[in-house]
């Protein structure tokens, strides 16, 4: 391929026919290798399975579904399908309890994921003369170094500044002239927050044009406001560390959907509680199918993550098809008083709130016996109360919830500032109960 050239025109807008015929040679592929490790090595025999059991991409469906349990309790090799001296880098998933979950990779694994992120950066207008800085932790967290040879392989100039630091950051991008970056959608209000108080404004200040946000749920409602405070185009990026980390699906330039790049992972859409699969447009729970990893492929992954496909074409002329951007996890729903709550349900009606500050927490707690919804949110700036308005706007929030989630919320108005302040992905629930 030839260097800095990442619209791979001819992968990116294979015909649906095409398209599936890539993915049935690359499952065969896959199962070869998935074969060899001792989990999937035991479920193919047990239930007779063969690359030959699959003539048609759907025949998928043949294979059980593997879950986090599945990979926590074959930690850490149980699922590893090359000798581990082919092996190169581990990776774990951010998730903070339980045993954690290792995912191994090739070189192979590492050059096909290295495409893949530098594809999605081409596919928002980064070129190899930008200036790309990556404010993620580099270390076991994907976001680190999988941005940054994806960048390097683009040709950027990267500047790998890491977590943290949000002065040096600002100094940095003021220094090397940073054009993009990359960040968790909380962190970079936490940014925008650090600018102001070192008296400087973005649009004026740098050369910042793009932003690429992923790794935690957040709302259309939040990426405008986070448009704003920087000045730049957001880009929604999806990944998850058992099928590379970024660079699974990405927003283009239209911004209606991520496309999932579908040479590389087969996406299935379930009802998470039926295992049914959904046709495209419903809302459900993705599932995913490594096509092109070697050291570790991971078929029928429930990523927990819920999303659509979003049915039709982009005009942007990838065929791939797109995902919606992801409601939440079917593990961070919680129940109150029975009903089922989204976080992203609630983060909605704040960020379309001009008063209320960027940064909010939900405690779920119990007052007398009864359960209890406290919603907090920070104020954009701090107001003298003369006419009631903390009053009615509290009043406002109030209704508005409780007419989208149907469980009345108890409302509080906090100073700017006063909340934990997230680094990392964001604690967005505390449940006390
Ligand atoms: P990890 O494997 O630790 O990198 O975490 C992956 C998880 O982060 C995914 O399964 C999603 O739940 C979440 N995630 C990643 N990117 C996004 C995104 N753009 N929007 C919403 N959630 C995301
Ligand atoms: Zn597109």
């Amino acid at each position: 391929m030839e260097m800095n050239v990442f619209w791979e025109e001819e992968l990116e807008t294979l015909s649906l026919r095409d398209l599936k015929r890539l993915q049935l040679r690359r499952l065969k592929t896959a199962f070869g290798y998935a074969s060899q490790s001792p989990y999937y090595r035991v479920m193919f025999q047990r239930l007779g399975l063969t690359a030959d059991s699959f003539g048609d991409i759907e025949d998928i469906r043949k294979i059980p579904f593997t879950t986090k349990d599945d990979l926590r309790s074959h930690y850490p090799y149980g699922l590893v399908a090359l000798p581990l001296r082919e092996a190169v880098r581990l990776h774990s998933s951010s998730g903070t309890t339980g045993r954690p979950t290792v995912i191994f990779h090739s070189r192979h694994d590492l050059a096909s994921w290295a495409n893949l992120v530098a594809r999605c950066l081409y596919s928002v207008g980064v070129r190899d003369t930008d200036v790309f800085q990556n404010t993620s932790g580099y270390g076991m967290f994907t976001g680190g170094l999988g941005f940054q040879y994806g960048a390097e392989r683009l040709g950027c100039l990267t500047v790998p500044a890491a977590a943290g630091n949000s002065r040096r950051q600002i100094k940095f991008m003021r220094d090397f002239g940073t054009t993009v970056i990359h960040a968790i959608p909380g962190y970079v209000v936490r940014l925008a927050d650090v600018f102001r108080e070192m008296e400087l404004d973005p649009r004026r200040d740098t050369n910042l044009k793009t932003l690429v946000i992923g790794a935690e749920p957040h709302t259309e409602e939040q990426r405008r406001r986070i448009e704003t405070l920087l000045g730049v185009k957001a880009f929604n990026s999806y990944g998850l560390s058992e099928m590379n980390g970024p660079g699974v699906a990405f927003e283009c330039t239209h911004q209606t959907g991520l496309h999932l790049w579908e040479d590389a992972f087969y996406p299935e859409i379930i009802d998470p509680d039926t295992l049914e699969p959904l046709p495209d447009g419903n809302t459900g729970e993705l599932v995913l199918t490594s096509l092109d990893r070697q050291a570790m492929p991971i078929l029928r992954y429930r990523t927990r993550d819920l999303t659509r496909i979003i049915p039709g074409r982009c005009p942007c002329g990838r065929t791939h098809r797109r995902i919606d951007r992801i409601k939440g996890r079917t593990d961070d729903m919680f129940i109150i008083k029975g009903c089922n709550i989204f976080p992203m349900q609630i983060e909605k009606i704040l960020m379309k709130t001009p008063e209320t500050g960027n940064n909010y927490l939900i405690t779920l707690k119990t007052v007398h016996q009864a359960d209890e919804m406290l919603v907090e949110v920070e104020l954009k700036e701090l107001f003298t109360d003369n006419y009631g308005n903390l009053e009615k706007l509290t009043q406002k929030l109030y209704q508005e919830i409780r007419d989208e989630v149907l469980v009345a919320p108890r409302i509080k108005l906090v100073e700017p500032g006063s909340l934990p302040k997230n680094d990392g992905k964001a604690v967005r629930v505390v449940d006390l109960r």
